[in-house]
């Protein structure tokens, strides 16, 4: 079984329990572990899969909680970082207008160094990249890009989500698809929401959203669209893998469980690059990570909520 390397951002989610009013008015917050590549590596590690995350927290408190969580859901946390600044937060509250109230506290996930000893072990691996806070500059954007490169190089397989934040992009689109786009081009297998399928490729429809990305040079593309599926793209054919009906409660993580269970798949297949050629195997591994998705958005939160090996293949 190969090993999935996670990269990017690990945060402090707190979550305003009053919805509905703005953070000004808002008093009494959930916290939440946070940070879609830590939530992958979450999701892979529950349904049995090896995952390790690299990124960087805080030494203070939170810092300890997040890596906790992590290590309590199998994930092997050997090789995240700590430092001596805070833990990044996100403080989130949907306010009464229905638009999203967010204010986010940059801390440690910026601080990570590249260490060039693990692109030895990316040979064989998987890397699976969460660009949310890694192209926002810091040393964490070099590390990314360092390990991108060694992950090429060691003909890694690579896993790219660009996890868009509006919040985090408001006036700044043009240089977060600027900074995706090597990302999209080069690795094997890219996840988008729709939002993020149409901005990187200037689309609206998804057909030629599709052909635009393809264009650019994405090879395996999944879109992921809620209780409409998956749109699974390849240079050779093109469908959408229906999603299974559930009673959704809240669908926070049903991307990160998506693309967990994906790689999950991936990494325990013998033939990992012509696995994503045949059809009828990549649907039905699309299949499975669609049931992931399904069963995260049965219940709150979005570690907690993701299904374990029991759950999902009884
Ligand atoms: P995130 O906000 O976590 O990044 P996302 O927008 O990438 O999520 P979604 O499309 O919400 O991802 O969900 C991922 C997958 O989970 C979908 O492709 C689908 O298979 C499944 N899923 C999500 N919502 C539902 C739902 N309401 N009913 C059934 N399946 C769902």
């Amino acid at each position: 079984m190969r090993k999935v390397y996670c990269i990017g951002e690990l945060l402090i989610d707190f979550i305003a329990e009053n919805q509905g009013s703005d953070l000004s008015k808002a008093n009494i917050y959930t916290k939440k572990a946070g940070g879609a590549p830590a939530n992958v590596a979450c999701a892979i590690a529950k349904l049995g899969g090896k995952s390790s995350f690299v990124g960087s927290v805080g030494e203070d408190p939170f810092g300890s909680f997040l890596l906790n969580v992590l290590d309590a859901n199998g994930v092997d946390i050997s090789l995240a970082q700590r430092y001596k600044t805070f833990t990044t937060m996100a403080f989130v509250s949907i306010a009464e207008d229905g638009e999203r109230d967010f204010v986010f506290s940059r801390g440690a996930d910026k601080e990570l160094i590249y260490d060039p000893s693990l692109k030895k072990d990316f040979k064989e691996s998987i890397v699976h990249l969460g660009a949310a806070t890694a192209l926002l500059g810091g040393a964490l954007e070099k590390a990314y890009g360092h390990y991108f490169f060694d992950a090429l190089t060691e003909k890694a397989f690579i896993s790219f989500d660009p996890n868009f934040r509006g919040d985090l992009w408001k006036d700044n689109k043009d240089v977060f698809i600027k900074k995706c786009m090597p990302y999209v081009e080069k690795s094997n297998l890219c996840k988008f929401s729709l939002e993020e399928a149409q901005l990187l490729s200037g689309e609206e429809n998804l057909d030629e959203a599709c052909d635009v990305l393809h264009e650019i040079g994405a090879n395996t593309i999944t879109i992921t669209l809620g209780n409409k599926g998956t749109l699974v793209s390849t240079r050779k054919f093109r469908e959408t893998v229906p999603s299974i009906k559930v009673n959704p409660v809240d669908t926070t993580g049903a991307g990160d469980a998506f693309i967990g269970c994906l790689l999950q798949q991936i990494a325990t297949s013998h033939t990992i690059d012509p696995a994503l050629e045949d059809k009828s195997l990549l649907t039905q591994m699309v299949q499975k990570a669609n049931k992931a998705g399904a069963i995260t958005t049965t219940n709150f939160g979005a570690i907690e909520s993701m299904p374990d090996k029991k759950q999902m293949y009884d």
